[in-house]
């Protein structure tokens, strides 16, 4: 197996990951963390909960430590772009967490905040900046910060970013960016819009995919409670009322549904916090709070404010109405099996709802088991569906957030340099640090 120490990465780092309490790093880590040591550009497939942030944050870190200079002010020479404020938050945690012993500085923006502390912050330049798409131009465009000595570009959730609407912001900043550049892209899907953008963005990437779907849901328990939609929300009650529920995630497809389950429950007596895309800042970061401390044990989200969600410990998934795209039930599930734990999640489905279940079973090869109701529950559930009933595609808008297309491969064209590509290393700055990256052998990393 692969350890941290056969990897090439900077003592430091090393020293880093082993008070962080990772013992061996995770199949994207792995197979990435190399590559991205020998300045190549990388398309990684990959959910939140594979470690791939790590595997982004270390060779980005090592890369600082072998080319120390200090970032000019008001500039930044990583640009870490992310799709919610949440998930920005937690790269630049992790980042912080990692780079303890390096001296490199972190900054993070995003929206929903008031502007003026960010330009303060940034006045100083940092080495790495994370930031949401929209609030980094705005930055731009105040002139408190610019793009023009990035020399490592990540971009994370990238399918994410696109369904926000983030594609003119991204093709905006990416102009910014130097050319001569290493680039890094993570998602979780890979749609064609997906292939299309690394095609334009990455210089011959790698590719690298990790959990694809069967994986991750095959170590999670999982169970279907066949229920009309209008007793949802009492069958959510009872179930969260179970003795085991410490940290229960509930996904709903609507703020306003998730709203609505947050209401019933408190009603009922029992805490619980929505987060969405409707809540401010300061109200989501509360409830985040709450959760993660085991404060509220009940957290209930859409699946985009949920996205990237960085909580350890999540006991249960519950799927309060059950996303039409099997990608997202996995993703939705694999947060409770977070690097390499096991968990459980449950689903609520109503007759509308079977065809996205079989959907579901058929991506993931795994048939669900249908579960009787919980002790002391009067919900009355329906009769378990008989298999070979014939199921129709419910007509309609698509439901939920997670509209995604197909495979397909990415192209890419060759505009950076890199050892042994050119003359220079992916510095651009002509600062003398050109081709200071130890030759291609130097370092102890695993074929
Ligand atoms: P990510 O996919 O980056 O959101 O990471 C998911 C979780 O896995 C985070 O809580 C990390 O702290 C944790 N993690 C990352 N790498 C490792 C590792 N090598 N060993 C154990 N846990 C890890």
């Amino acid at each position: 197996m692969t350890k941290f120490s056969d990897l090439g990465l900077n003592p430091l780092l090393l020293k880093a990951i082993a008070e962080t309490g990772y013992e061996t790093p995770t199949p994207i880590q792995a197979q990435a963390i190399p590559l991205l040591l020998q300045d190549k550009d990388l398309l990684g497939i990959a959910q939140t909960g594979t470690g791939k942030t790590a595997a982004f944050a270390l060779p980005t870190l090592d890369f600082l430590l072998e080319y120390p200079e200090k970032p000019r002010g008001r500039s930044a020479r990583v640009l870490v772009l992310g799709p919610t404020r949440e998930l920005v938050r937690q790269i630049a945690e992790s980042f912080e967490t990692y780079a303890r012993h390096t001296g490199c500085t972190v900054q993070s923006v995003f929206g929903g905040v008031n502007i003026n502390a960010q330009k303060r912050a940034l006045h100083a330049g940092a080495h790495i900046l994370v930031a949401t798409p929209g609030r980094l131009l705005d930055l731009v465009n105040q002139k408190a910060v610019t793009l023009k000595d990035v020399e490592v570009l990540i971009l994370d959730e990238a399918d994410q970013m696109l369904d926000m609407g983030f594609i003119h912001d991204l093709k905006k900043i990416v102009a910014q960016v130097p050319k001569e550049r290493q680039t890094l892209l993570f998602s979780a899907t890979m749609p064609k819009s997906i292939a299309d953008l690394a095609q334009q963005f990455l210089d011959k990437p790698v590719r690298v995919s990790v959990t694809p779907p069967a994986t991750t849901a095959e170590r999670v328990e999982q169970g279907v409670y066949h229920v009309s939609n209008g007793d949802k929300l009492d069958l959510l009650f009872d179930v969260l009322n179970a003795p085991d529920m410490d940290r229960t995630l509930v996904f709903t497809r609507t703020k306003h549904g998730a709203d609505k389950v947050v209401r019933k429950l408190l009603a009922k007596g029992m805490d619980a916090r929505a987060i969405h895309g409707n809540k401010s800042q300061p109200q989501r970061l509360k409830a985040l709070e709450a959760f993660r401390t085991g404060a509220c044990p009940v957290l209930v989200a859409t699946d985009v404010a949920a996205r990237g969600i960085d909580i350890d410990g999540i006991s249960h998934v519950v799927n309060f109405e059950i996303p039409n795209v099997p990608e997202q039930y996995v993703h939705r599930i694999g947060r409770t099996a977070r690097a390499g734990r096991t968990g459980t999640a449950v689903s609520f489905v109503a007759e509308d709802e079977r065809y996205f279940l079989r959907d579901i079973e058929k991506t993931t090869g795994i048939e669900i088991e249908v579960l009787a109701r919980p002790e002391g529950s009067k919900v009355d559930l329906l009769p378990t569906p008989d298999p070979n009933e014939r199921l129709y595609k419910p007509k309609g808008p698509a439901r939920g957030t997670g509209g995604r297309g197909g495979q397909a491969r990415s192209q890419s064209q060759p505009h950076v340099q890199g050892k042994g590509k050119s003359a220079g290393g992916r510095r651009h700055r002509g600062n003398g640090a050109k081709g200071k990256r130890k030759p291609e052998g130097a370092r102890a990393w695993a074929p």
